[in-house]
């Protein structure tokens, strides 16, 4: 596999999202993480800024993230399976997550991080080819590739059922996110 080459990322034409959206979407935070999250795709912010996770969701990503004890720019690699926003932010369709899979492959392979989250069904799908339901796969490690494989709901998800009782979908991505921690802090 060659290696990621942001440029030619950066000038994708390989479905048809290139035509409708602002900027490629790579990522953030540290290219030597030993932690990746994975999330859908750029929604409208992250359209226009060109960074991940940075409207709404990432907010309340961001927040959950530093509340279990993370350093976001240092300790974790942040992208989207789809690297292009969907109009109308429609979940992306199985070819765009086809012609977007090297990118993301090249992406796994250049950080080679010891544990990887996936954000919601797409990542899940994306990725692992799993189509279970988020509520059965949340919380449960899985291996992939010799890597720790945490699925958590997606931040979309969370705003949706935000109110904060125990064992509601905040707290258990709460426990979800402080299980990864402590993988990160045994290796
Ligand atoms: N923003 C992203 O970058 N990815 C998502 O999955 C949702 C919002």
């Amino acid at each position: 596999m060659t290696s990621f080459d942001l440029d030619a990322c950066l000038r994708c034409s390989a479905c048809e999202l290139a035509t409708t959206r602002q900027k490629v979407v790579v990522c953030r935070g540290n290219p030597k993480a030993p932690l990746m999250l994975i999330g859908e795709a750029p929604g409208a912010q992250e359209d226009q800024t060109g960074l991940p996770f940075k409207g709404r969701s990432g907010q309340a990503l961001d927040r959950l993230l530093i509340e279990a004890g993370f350093n976001i720019e240092k300790d974790l690699y942040i992208c989207n399976a789809v690297k292009c926003r969907p109009p109308n932010n429609r979940r992306p369709k199985k070819n765009e997550l086809t012609a977007c899979r090297p990118w993301l492959d090249k992406q796994i392979a250049e950080v080679n991080p010891a544990v990887i989250v996936l954000t919601g069904a797409t990542a899940v799908q994306a990725v692992l080819e799993l189509k279970t339901a988020m509520t059965e796969l949340r919380g449960k490690w899985q291996t992939w590739q010799g890597r720790s494989v945490m699925p958590i709901f997606h931040p979309a998800y969370l705003l949706r059922h935000a109110a904060a009782k125990e064992g509601g979908p905040v707290d258990l991505t709460r426990q979800d996110l402080s299980a990864v921690r402590t993988r990160l802090c045994e290796r």
